[in-house]
C-alpha cells in the first residue's frame, strides 16, 4: 500500500479526551473515530489490527472443534422473555420498537438465541457435544462508557455456546475452550491468566476470567508470579484427549489467580513474598458453565441413550477482540508511539523514502516494494513528499514492527538501514539482505 493513497488521518495534537495510552495512540494513529459516546468507526489501520486478532480467534477457535455460525445483531424480546432475562437484564440493554411496536433488542450476548437455535434441530445425544460460535457486534449501555474500545457500547464479540449431554461432557467443552483461550491469547502476543470468576447462583469452579495485567486495568487481581511462566499447551494439542485436557487445565489452576471477588486472603497470604503478584487486569475473555439455567426453561432437551429426554449442559465464551486491541497497545507502546508485536501488526513493514524524486531512490523503494510484496509481506510505502523526520515519527506512531529506511546517503554504499521497532536496533544491509531480514 502506498501511503499517498491510503487513508491515515494521524493526529499531531494529542486528543484531549483520551485519559489512558491506548486510547490516546488509537485516535493519534488513526486507527478510530468517535461517532458518539462509546460507539466508533473503525478507520483503515484499525480495521487491519481487528481483522488480524479475529483471524487468530477464529484460527483457535475452529482448532479445538468449535463450529462458527452467524446470529443477527437485533433480537426479539420474546426469546428473552422465555428465559426471564428480559426483565432482568436491565439498563444495560438497548431496548427498541420497530414499526409494528414489537419489541426488540440489540443483543449484548446471545444465549437465548443459540438456545433456541439447538432446540430446532437438535434431538438426540448422538449430536453431542456440540459448539457453535460467532462473532458478532454487540451492544450494552455500559453505565460509562470509557478509554476508547477498552469499554465501549458497541464492541465486537467472539462467543461460543457448547451443548454436552451432563455435567462431566461440559467440563471436557469447558476445557476445551480453556485451552483454546490460553493459546489464542499466547498467539496475540499477549500473557493472560486465567483466573477464578464468580460463578453466581450456580457455583461450582467453572468459571475463569482470562485477564491481561496492566496498571490501567479495571479490575484488582491476585496472583502467583508462577503462572506466568505456566507453559502455553501446542498447536498440536489433541482436543479430544479428555485425560489430557483437564491436565493441562488442572496444572494452570493449581497454581493460584483470582480477581477482587473470589480473593482468597488466606491462600494469598501463604504464597512467598517474592511470588506475590497483586497488580490491576483488563478482562479479555471469559468462560462460563453454566448447566441448564436456558436449556430448562427454553425447553433445549435432547434423548439420551437410555431413551430418557433431558435438558442440555450448556457452557458460554466470549474474548472481546475490539478491547484486546486496546489491551495490547496498552502492553506494547513507547513514548513514541505502538509497538505491535509480529501477529496483529497492520502491516509487517514500513518501507520509507526519505528523498522522493531522486531516481535513485525510487527505485531502490520500488524494488523493494515489489519484492517483499512477492514475498506475501505486507508493505506501507511512504512515497509522500514530506520531510524524512516527519516519516520517522509516523513510523514509530504507527508501531509497524519493521522499517527499511531507504535515503541516498546509504544507497551510494549500495545499503538501506533496517530497523526493527521494538527495539530500535539498526542494520546497514544490502537491498538483498534487507529483503531476506524482514521476510
Ligand atoms: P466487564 O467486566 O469488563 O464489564 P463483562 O464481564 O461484562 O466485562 P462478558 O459478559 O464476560 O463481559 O463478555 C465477554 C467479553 O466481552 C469480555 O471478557 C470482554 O473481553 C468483552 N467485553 C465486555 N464488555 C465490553 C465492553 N463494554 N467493551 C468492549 N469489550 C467488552
Ligand atoms: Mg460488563
Ligand atoms: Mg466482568
Ligand atoms: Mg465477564
Amino acid at each position: 500500500m502506498r501511503l499517498s493513497r491510503y487513508f491515515l488521518p494521524i493526529l499531531r495534537e494529542t486528543p484531549k479526551e483520551a485519559e489512558i495510552a491506548s486510547h490516546r495512540l488509537m485516535l493519534r494513529a488513526g486507527l478510530l473515530r468517535q461517532q458518539a459516546a462509546g460507539i466508533y468507526s473503525w478507520l483503515p489501520l484499525g480495521l487491519r489490527v481487528l481483522n488480524k486478532i479475529t483471524t487468530i480467534v477464529r484460527e483457535e477457535q475452529n482448532r479445538s472443534g468449535a463450529v462458527e455460525l452467524l446470529m443477527p445483531t437485533i433480537q426479539s424480546a420474546e426469546l428473552w422473555r422465555e428465559s426471564g432475562r428480559y426483565d432482568a437484564y436491565g439498563k444495560e440493554m438497548l431496548r427498541i420498537r420497530d414499526r409494528h411496536d414489537r419489541e426488540m433488542l440489540y443483543g449484548p450476548t446471545n444465549e437465548e438465541m443459540i438456545t433456541d437455535i439447538f432446540r430446532a434441530y437438535v434431538r438426540s445425544y448422538k449430536d453431542l457435544p456440540l459448539n457453535l460460535y460467532h462473532l458478532q457486534w454487540k451492544f450494552r449501555d455500559e453505565i460509562r462508557p470509557r478509554f476508547g474500545t477498552m469499554r465501549s457500547r458497541e464492541f465486537l464479540m467472539k462467543d461460543a455456546y457448547s451443548f454436552d449431554l451432563d455435567q462431566e461432557g461440559a467440563r471436557h467443552s469447558y476445557n476445551k475452550m480453556f485451552v483454546a483461550y490460553l493459546r489464542t491469547f499466547a498467539r496475540l502476543g499477549l500473557k493472560s491468566i486465567p483466573m477464578r470468576a464468580d460463578t453466581g447462583p450456580i457455583g461450582g469452579d467453572l468459571s475463569h476470567e482470562f485477564i491481561i495485567l496492566a496498571a490501567t486495568g479495571e479490575s484488582e487481581v491476585f496472583c502467583h508470579r508462577d503462572v506466568l511462566d505456566t507453559p502455553i499447551p501446542p498447536a498440536d494439542t489433541d482436543f479430544d484427549d479428555v485425560a489430557h485436557l483437564q491436565s493441562i487445565v488442572d496444572k494452570w489452576t493449581s497454581v493460584y489467580a483470582a480477581t477482587s471477588e473470589m480473593h482468597d486472603e488466606a491462600a494469598f497470604a501463604a504464597i512467598p513474598d517474592d511470588k506475590k503478584v497483586s497488580a490491576r487486569g483488563i478482562e479479555v475473555g471469559h468462560i462460563f458453565y453454566f448447566g441448564t439455567k436456558y436449556s430448562e426453561p427454553m425447553k433445549a432437551t435432547v434423548t439420551g441413550p437410555d431413551g430418557h429426554e433431558r435438558p442440555v449442559h450448556m457452557g458460554s465464551y466470549g474474548i472481546g477482540p475490539s478491547r484486546l486491541v486496546a489491551a495490547i497497545i496498552e502492553a506494547s507502546h513507547d513514548e513514541a508511539g505502538i509497538v505491535w508485536p509480529d501477529p496483529v501488526a497492520p502491516f509487517d513493514v514500513a518501507l520509507l523514502n526519505l528523498k522522493p524524486g531522486d531516481s535513485a531512490t525510487d527505485d531502490a523503494c520500488g524494488h523493494l516494494y515489489r519484492a517483499l510484496g512477492l514475498r506475501g509481506r505486507d508493505v506501507l510505502y511512504d512515497d509522500r513528499d514530506e520531510r524524512p523526520g516527519a516519516k520517522f515519527a509516523t513510523a514509530d506512531l504507527i508501531g509497524v514492527p519493521w522499517q527499511i529506511l531507504v535515503g541516498p546517503r546509504s544507497l551510494s554504499e549500495g545499503k538501506v538501514e533496517v530497523k526493527r521497532r521494538a527495539t530500535g536496533e539498526r542494520e546497514l544491509l544490502s537491498i538483498e539482505d534487507a529483503v531476506v531480514r524482514v521476510a
